[in-house]
């Protein structure tokens, strides 16, 4: 079964040296409800940040809600490894309890903004001092943003003095294809061969993943072009006809 998650956040809030002339409105309630409509019987997570959860709190209600779990994705979407261990703590810690009190309810799950937590012991045995239970933040490719070189096709766990984390990382065939970039630009055809190969995928979108709309075209407006610009928005075909294809509803 694919695990269905989603990292919501605005969309200025992405790594990406994306140089935003003005921030672009999107309908994220509209977002959601596309969202929970092809979710249907999955097992579906949403790794919200903070400031987001902040901003619409009736959102996270909403997924709640609909039986989507709420894990947490950090308070402002910065790069772990640039952030420093004693903040990035402090922000984890206050995501967290944002998401809790919103949903008076455990958040057990953890995900890095861009896969960028080190794969270091001392990072887990923080989670797991904090209460999370387990961490959707590694990923098998080394990029220059992110990524780690080992590839590791299953689950495992860490174990620390303050508890156990799960790590749940991102399978790759050669190279990563359940998400983000990947799933943008890889052709449909790839792409369901590539799921049907890996039953226990992770599937990771963005908000702005479920627009139908042409990113690249629209965006113009609103940022410069450059490389990361295009590594962005570029998309080969509708990503959500990809999510609904790869979730077998098509
Ligand atoms: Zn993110």
């Amino acid at each position: 079964m694919i695990w269905l998650t989603i990292d919501i956040e605005k969309i200025t809030d992405m790594n990406f040296n994306v140089l935003w002339k003005k921030e672009p409105v999107l309908d994220y309630e509209k977002v959601v409800d596309d969202f929970l409509s092809i979710k249907k019987d999955h097992h579906a997570t949403a790794f919200i940040l903070g400031t987001f959860a902040k901003k619409y709190p009736q959102i996270v209600k909403k997924l709640y809600k609909n039986g989507v779990e709420i894990s947490c994705h950090g308070m402002y979407h910065n790069l772990v490894y640039k952030e420093g261990f004693k903040e990035w703590s402090k922000r984890v810690t206050e995501a967290k309890d944002i998401l809790e009190n919103l949903i008076s309810e455990r958040v057990l799950g953890y995900r890095s903004p861009s896969w960028s937590m080190p794969f270091e012991k001392r990072y887990y045995e923080e989670l797991a001092r904090v209460g999370f239970e387990y961490s959707s933040s590694y990923f098998p490719m080394k990029n220059y943003m992110y990524g780690n070189s080992i590839d590791r096709k299953k689950s495992f766990k860490i174990y620390t003095k303050f508890g156990t984390i799960e790590e749940r990382p991102i399978l790759k065939y050669t190279i990563p294809f359940s998400g983000g970039v990947y799933l943008r630009v890889l052709p449909l055809s790839v792409l369901k061969m590539l799921f049907k190969k890996s039953k226990d995928s992770i599937l990771y979108i963005h908000p702005y993943e479920l627009l139908e709309d042409n990113l690249l075209k629209r965006f113009k407006e609103y940022a410069d072009l450059n490389l990361d610009y295009f590594l962005a928005f570029y998309s080969f075909g509708s990503t959500q006809k990809k999510i609904k294809t790869v979730l077998r509803y098509e």
